[in-house]
């Protein structure tokens, strides 16, 4: 007699150790017929599907009891053009995988976020953004989409075919369907002139408006007991800065990338971090001190290489976008707000901005934002921290990142999405029975009946 395989009951965990899940399958499909088999095999057993990326998002958006779908057997790039800039890439291609093949094609994404292990579509779906004034959020830059749908069919969308589609699921949580393959806009490859260096927080908050204008990529991190922030200026290089008599200050050496990135960024900080979680009382010192040992440095390189660092120290983040013009009230607040806070905050703040866009549910819908982003040391107690944080950026219409902790539930989203409805009308029509359900976006949308 032959034995059955045992069912696979691995444990789906993401990186900050925030969701768990236990799939009923796992799937690995390595093409688009085997997405679509894998979508109308999970219907017919009356399962969900979740399609995973890399597990960066710190809420429970991938996590599935039904068909987890593991995209990492679909990547590559499928189709460039240099001329146009277009070019197609599998869903599970993580973004480090994809600046690699752009490198070499002599294009790169026009803007990143701080990291690049996440997916392609992963990144997309919960509406990933780096900074810029002028620029939007990741999504920004698709041109099409390629669909696995709750029936199995397989269709495009983009902004002349079926437009709608397209508007939703730029930033479609994974709700709508499995995307099978995106078509970018990428840019020539380009170097950026990296210029950090700490400047009292009162000061950034003065300029905030100038600084956002003036640079192409601009942001800063404020550790909330301290005064100085660490300010990030990046900017392309052009062709102006490469004038004769100009100094450019060269890449920096492997040497002092380990040092100051490796180092001191990671195994240093997370000391401090590890030295906090033990001593809770000496974190406002271990905070002050961080800011305090802020240095300055101005480096070139190729943009992605200036855009991402690695991340190694863990930590549970909640991030709103906010008015652009809101920004010094919720600084403000939570200036007064941090030191009256039971457990101190080991982390800094990061603030960034965005261009507005058009798509429904990105967080930079139809207004331009200020990022702020809040963050507690693995292990540290941060509900009240984060819940602090989300009563003020309620004061101003904010809007949680739907890959970071927030507790907002679909009565909420909808006040502050004006195209709320119409995504979950596209939802209901691509997905009528909610076959790419899960229990976050039951919160987050709403139940699947209209
Ligand atoms: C250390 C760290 C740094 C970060 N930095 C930034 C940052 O700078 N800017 C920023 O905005 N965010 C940032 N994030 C958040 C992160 O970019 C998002 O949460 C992103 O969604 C994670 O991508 P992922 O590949 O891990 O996707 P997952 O978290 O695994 O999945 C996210 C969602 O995408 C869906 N999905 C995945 N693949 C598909 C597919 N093929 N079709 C349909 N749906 C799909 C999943 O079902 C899920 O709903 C950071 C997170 C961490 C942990």
């Amino acid at each position: 007699m032959r034995s059955q395989p045992a069912p696979d009951r691995r444990v789906w965990r993401n990186w900050a150790g925030t969701a768990t899940a236990t799939p009923a399958q796992w799937s690995r499909p390595r093409s688009e017929a085997e997405i679509s088999a894998a979508v109308k095999a999970a219907a017919a057993a009356g399962l969900t599907v979740r399609a995973l990326g890399s597990g960066h998002s710190f809420t429970a958006a991938a996590a599935t009891s039904g068909v987890a779908l593991d995209l990492s057997g679909w990547t590559g790039v499928t189709a460039a053009d240099t001329g146009t800039g277009l070019v197609t890439a599998r869903s599970g291609t993580t973004l480090r995988a994809l600046n690699a093949e752009l490198t070499g094609l002599g294009l790169a994404m026009a803007n990143l976020g701080d990291i690049d292990v996440q997916t392609l579509a992963g990144a997309l779906s919960t509406g990933t953004h780096g900074t810029g004034a002028r620029l939007g959020g990741l999504a920004t830059q698709v041109e099409a989409l390629e669909l696995v749908l709750a029936d199995g069919s397989v269709t495009t969308c983009s902004a002349s075919s079926r437009p709608e589609l397209f508007s939703a699921a730029r930033v479609g949580l994974g709700a709508l369907g499995v995307i099978s393959t995106v078509t970018l806009r990428c840019v020539p490859s380009f170097t950026l002139l990296a210029d950090e260096r700490p400047v009292p927080v009162d000061e950034v908050l003065e300029q905030f408006d100038e600084l956002a204008a003036a640079n192409d990529h601009f942001e800063f991190y404020w550790f909330p007991y301290g005064r100085q922030a660490l300010v990030k200026r990046n900017n392309r290089l052009a062709g102006r800065d490469r004038a004769p008599g100009t100094r450019i200050p060269p890449a920096l050496p492997a040497w002092r990338r380990f040092w100051e990135f490796e180092v001191m960024e990671n195994a240093g900080f997370g000391a401090l971090c590890r030295l906090g979680r033990a001593r809770p009382r000496l974190i406002p010192a271990l905070n002050r001190f961080s800011s305090a040992v802020l240095s300055a440095r101005t480096y070139t390189d190729a943009s992605y290489r200036v855009f991402v660092t690695p991340r190694r120290v863990r930590f549970a983040e909640s991030e709103y976008a906010v008015p652009r013009e809101s920004l010094g009230h919720v600084i403000a607040e939570l200036r007064r707000a941090v030191p009256r806070l039971a457990d101190p905050v080991m982390f800094p703040v990061e603030v960034r901005v965005a261009a507005a866009d058009d798509i429904w549910l990105s967080t930079g819908y139809g207004r331009e934002s200020a990022y702020v982003a809040i963050h507690q040391y693995t292990g540290l107690p941060y509900q009240a921290y984060f819940d602090r944080f989300e009563a003020i950026v309620a004061e101003v219409a904010g809007r949680p990142h739907w890959g970071k902790l927030h507790s907002l539930d679909a009565g909420r989203l909808r006040s502050l999405y004006p195209r709320f409805d119409d995504f979950r009308r596209v939802r209901a029509e691509v997905d009528p029975e909610g076959r790419f359900g899960n229990a976050y976006l039951a919160r987050v949308l709403g139940s699947h009946d209209l």
